[in-house]
């Protein structure tokens, strides 16, 4: 099988938004090293609302202008060490702004779906250029912040103008329609890959775009009533290590500790525990590729070393790829 490990190299979204140096810096200088340590290359989603910020407020602030450094040059270095860094747009950015000290969320408008059509054009078209100004290789895979890409109608056409060809948003059967979220991935194809055009979750064999879903899980309530215990019990391991905060999710912590949920496989914090169980699950049914999410911000110190031992036992067997190896 191939496996792509996928993250989204952000900050949060809450208040406060934590530092650069936790949530994205540190972290993903620990990944890099066990990239090195496995020779695993790995994706990293990179928020490009994010970088335009940093651009726009260097020469303003101090604290900013050693930011913007930090985080241009570790893109530099992770693209010089063979990982592969592609697009992933949280539009928000557009109305968010920094004064001085710290970066102000303004998340009312969450999704692209959230801005008009010439905005839409205007974003897409901006970002993918300054990622490809900052990385100096073509973006040709996207994936949306927050899971939201849905109707992709309204993306379909300049997608297909600036040349992405792959996305990797869904997670099958994953729903979440509440706060500034919008994504409902019900009845999504069984396949670990499909071609598509105007749905991101209808197949078209005759689309113009791959989707490589993220595999998914459905966890129990007792894996989140663990997940949050372990927190708190031995937060030198389970604590993530960006200091920063999520933006609301309203209801979500509810419905994990009574029902369980259905999420995306993930290689954040506890959740790295059922890796091995997914990609047993992906064998079953057939499938070529599995497709993990991660983030810096929420890697803790047990994720690390269990990420570590899930590329070494699973290396010899499967191979690990990023989506520039693919040339789709
Ligand atoms: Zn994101």
């Amino acid at each position: 099988m191939q496996i792509f490990l996928t993250y989204d190299y952000e900050l949060f979204f809450g208040e406060p938004t934590g530092t650069a140096e936790k949530c994205i810096i540190q972290p993903t200088n620990q990944l890099r090293e066990i990239a090195q340590r496995t020779g695993a290359k790995m994706v990293f989603f990179i928020d490009t609302g994010y970088l335009k910020k940093l651009i726009e407020y260097k020469d303003q602030f101090p604290k900013v202008k050693s930011e913007h450094e930090a985080v241009f040059n570790q893109i530099k270095t992770l693209v010089s060490e063979g990982h592969d860094c592609q697009l992933h747009i949280h539009p928000h950015w557009e109305d968010c702004t920094h004064n001085g000290n710290e970066w102000i969320m303004k998340t009312d408008r969450y999704k692209l779906d959230d801005f008009s059509d010439e905005d839409i054009v205007r974003i897409v078209k901006e970002y993918k250029s300054i990622l490809e100004n900052t990385t100096g290789k073509k973006v040709s895979s996207y994936r949306a912040g927050g899971w939201c890409l849905q109707p992709f109608n309204r993306v379909q056409k300049v997608f297909k103008e600036v040349g992405i060809t792959l996305d990797s948003t869904v997670f099958p059967d994953g729903k979440f329609t509440a706060g500034n979220y919008y994504y409902d991935f019900t009845n999504s194809p069984a396949k670990s890959k499909w071609k598509f055009s105007s749905d991101l979750i209808e197949e078209d064999a005759n689309g113009n775009f791959w989707e490589y879903p993220i595999s998914n899980y459905k966890y129990s309530p007792l894996f989140f009533w663990r997940l949050f215990i372990l927190g708190r019990l031995k937060p030198s391991q389970h604590k993530p290590i960006g200091d920063g905060y999520p933006m609301s999710s309203p209801g979500l912590r509810k419905k994990m500790l009574t029902k369980g949920m259905n999420l995306s496989a993930s290689a954040d914090g506890y959740f790295v525990t059922k890796l091995n169980t997914v990609l047993k699950s992906n064998a079953k049914k057939g499938f070529e590729e599995m497709v993990i999410i991660g983030h810096p911000k929420a890697n803790t110190l047990f994720a690390l070393k269990q990420l570590e031992k899930f590329i070494n036992a699973n290396k010899s067997a499967h191979q690990f790829k990023t989506f520039a190896d693919l040339n789709l």
